[in-house]
């Protein structure tokens, strides 16, 4: 059992998965993403005086899940998208027991599809979704939250991929913000919920074909929750041990 981050500069450790296969490798996302979406977020995440990130991907050894990598993970940020079935079940039981212990862990956009984000919060992560180059507004909606620190009331995204209500979750501990799209259409697009003594945050935008990761605000959610998700207490997986009385 060990408190909060361990790194001996005292920084939060995180590792930013991602898939970065062939699809990503197309020009519609190479024009915002020459070196992958994880390589522009571990970049501002590094930024930070505080924060040490860098990338796992799919096609590292344990498909970057290796248990050395996520005991020396503090948060851990997903994004996945056309591969969730391809990460192995034991390796997505790996990092589920690693949140319940305590990590930190961030889905981003598409990883409401993710097996760690279903079978964390027992889901199919049902939403609807189109893709038409839509105006978003984000919805500061809880602006007291530690994930809101300098988030204006709203702001606008150009074009993001649209996601909509209703949204498989189960009822999230604080919605954070929520989006409207030119559409018509509305979506919780940040909720944190907590399992065991592991901090969730899911956040929605991300399509990989609009350069939403170069977004100042949606830069500062990330790194905001990056803090908020730090372990307090990290522990190994629990049994349910049969114990004595205290006093006879
Ligand atoms: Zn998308």
């Amino acid at each position: 059992m060990s408190n909060g981050s361990g790194t001996a500069s005292g920084k939060i450790r995180v590792a930013v998965w991602n898939e970065y296969m062939d699809e990503q490798k197309r020009d519609t996302v190479t024009c915002h993403y020459p070196q992958g979406l994880h390589a522009v977020i571990a970049d501002f995440l590094n930024r930070e005086e505080d924060i040490s990130a860098k990338a796992s991907l799919i096609g590292d050894p344990e498909q970057g899940l290796a248990e050395s990598v996520l005991q020396n993970t503090d948060v851990l940020v997903w994004w996945g998208h056309v591969h969730h079935g391809d990460v192995q079940d034991n390796l997505a039981q790996r990092v589920i027991e690693h949140v319940q212990g305590g990590m930190g862990i961030i889905f981003l956009h598409s990883a409401h599809k993710s097996k760690p984000f279903t079978r964390l919060l027992g889901t199919d992560g049902y939403l609807s979704w189109r893709e038409a180059e839509e105006k978003c507004r984000v919805w500061t909606v809880a602006p007291a939250h530690p994930i809101a620190a300098g988030i204006p009331e709203s702001f606008v995204i150009e074009h993001e991929e649209m996601y909509s209500e209703p949204f498989g979750v189960p009822d999230p501990k604080t919605t954070v913000f929520i989006s409207w799209f030119k559409g018509g259409n509305v979506f919780r697009s940040g909720l944190t919920f907590e399992r065991g003594f592991g901090k969730i945050f899911y956040f929605q935008p991300g399509h990989e074909t609009y350069p939403n990761y170069h977004n100042e605000y949606v830069r500062k959610v990330i790194v905001n929750a990056v803090r908020w998700a730090k372990p307090q207490l990290r522990i190994g997986v629990r049994d349910c041990p049969r114990v004595d009385p205290l006093e006879w």
